[in-house]
């Protein structure tokens, strides 16, 4: 029964012996329980510039695939992973093959930042930072890391070193779904980070006037505390206009691309690149 495999889990230390031995994604997997013939895969949605075309990052996002080819979101086992409290080694399944795929890419030629979400289970966890710290010293610092506002507030102090350890590295830190977590802006200012991530309900609310006065005052605290921005959900022409007013936003959202499998990623670098040509030859 599942109560039995996790007792069986929690006893084996599935942090350190699972990333050891390299066998993590085979513990998720018996972890699963029924969902137990799926496989973890990730996808990646690009992070564009949309003044030049330019790719300036991806963002990795994990699904589970049936031997029959039918697709979960993380919507649809990531609970019953937290519930289990094994979403932590999930996060260093992704750290891991993320990092991977980052220098595989480099090898070809594709450089850019590849980000990775981790849990608050596992931003708070000195083992896995431990673990996490050690990949991504061996990755260059191709992977940039992003935790929600509201996994600060669960042990501040710890939370803050884990952060500092990670930016040691080169590594950058992004708050994810930026404005709908409950930390104050004073407080969040307080954290050392590198990028906000506007949360898709921001740019859903930008057709009211409220919704872009309330757009615009966040991009103006990211300017004021120079902090990059990266504004998600972006569906419509419209929607883009507004970010095209400012500098150095990129603009992850379906408009774009909806996250490719690994293998598209460098056919849909190149065609923005040659889309951002003409600006750059008549400069
Ligand atoms: P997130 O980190 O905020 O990721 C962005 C989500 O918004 C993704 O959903 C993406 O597919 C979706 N999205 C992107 N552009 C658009 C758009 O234009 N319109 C709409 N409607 N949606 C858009 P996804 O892949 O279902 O992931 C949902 C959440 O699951 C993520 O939100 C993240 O919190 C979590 N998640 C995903 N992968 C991982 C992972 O590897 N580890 C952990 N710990 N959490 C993950
Ligand atoms: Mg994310
Ligand atoms: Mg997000
Ligand atoms: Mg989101």
């Amino acid at each position: 029964s599942r109560r039995f495999e996790e007792a069986q889990y929690q006893s084996q230390d599935p942090v350190t012996d699972g990333l050891r031995e390299r066998q993590s994604k085979i513990q998720l997997q018996r972890d699963l329980g029924e969902l137990g013939d799926y496989e973890f895969l990730l996808e990646y949605q690009p992070q564009v510039d949309p003044v030049t075309g330019q790719v300036t990052g991806v963002e990795a996002l994990v699904r589970a695939e049936s031997s029959d080819g039918r697709l979960l979101s993380p919507a649809q086992f990531l609970p019953q992973l937290e519930r289990g409290g094994v979403l932590k080694t999930l996060d260093l399944w992704v750290a891991e093959e993320a990092c991977r795929q980052a220098d595989e890419w480099a090898d070809r030629g594709y450089t850019f930042p590849v980000s990775i979400n981790i849990s608050a289970e596992g931003l708070s966890s000195p083992e896995v930072i431990d673990t996490l710290t050690n990949l991504l010293t061996e990755c260059h610092g191709r992977v940039a890391v992003e935790i929600t506002e509201d996994s600060l507030s669960a042990s501040p102090e710890t939370v803050r070193h884990h952060i500092e350890r990670i930016r040691e590295l080169d590594v950058q830190v992004h708050i994810d779904d930026f404005g709908t977590g409950f930390s104050a802006l004073g407080y969040l200012s307080q954290y050392p980070i590198d990028v906000i991530k506007v949360d898709r309900s921001f740019v859903n609310a930008l057709e009211t006037d409220k919704g872009s006065k309330v757009f615009n005052g966040i991009l103006s605290f990211a300017e004021a505390l120079e902090l990059g921005v990266i504004v998600e959900g972006v569906e419509t022409e419209q929607q883009l206009a507004y970010v095209l007013n400012t500098d150095r936003v990129s603009v992850q959202g379906w408009l774009y691309s909806r996250s490719l499998r690994a293998e598209q990623i460098p056919a849909f670098v190149d065609q923005h690149a040659e889309r951002a040509l003409p600006a750059t030859a008549s400069a």
